[in-house]
């Protein structure tokens, strides 16, 4: 397993506890439905510890390029998905132009 994988599953699974999840749920009889919700909750504290809002301001260059975002991704350990979807949702750079910058990598590659 690689080690962002390894500290976004243990952040997610910190957050079932600090959230107080195992024990304000019977969290073997919830429903599908139930277990999304609390999952929800899990991965919103796995990105607030993760990738604080202000750390990833402040340490995101512009115009920013794809080694911009890989030096963004060793800092804060995460996988390249997690550090996308962060960058998204501070609205910082919107999910589709940071998936334009893997293609024209991907290409570049290519040719
Ligand atoms: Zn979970």
């Amino acid at each position: 397993m690689i080690k962002g994988r390894t500290n976004w599953t243990i952040a997610h699974e910190l957050g079932h506890i600090i959230l107080n999840h195992f024990i304000e749920f019977d969290i073997d009889n919830l429903n599908d439905e139930e277990h999304d919700i609390l999952d929800r909750e899990a991965e919103i504290f796995a990105r607030e510890l993760l990738m604080p809002r202000e750390w990833v301001k402040s340490n995101c260059e512009h115009p920013l390029t794809i080694s911009i975002l890989a030096k963004l991704k060793n800092l804060f350990d995460v996988s390249w998905q997690a550090i996308t979807y962060r960058l998204d949702e501070l609205n910082i750079y919107s999910k589709d132009y940071v998936l334009s910058l893997h293609e024209a990598r991907k290409i570049e590659k290519e040719t």
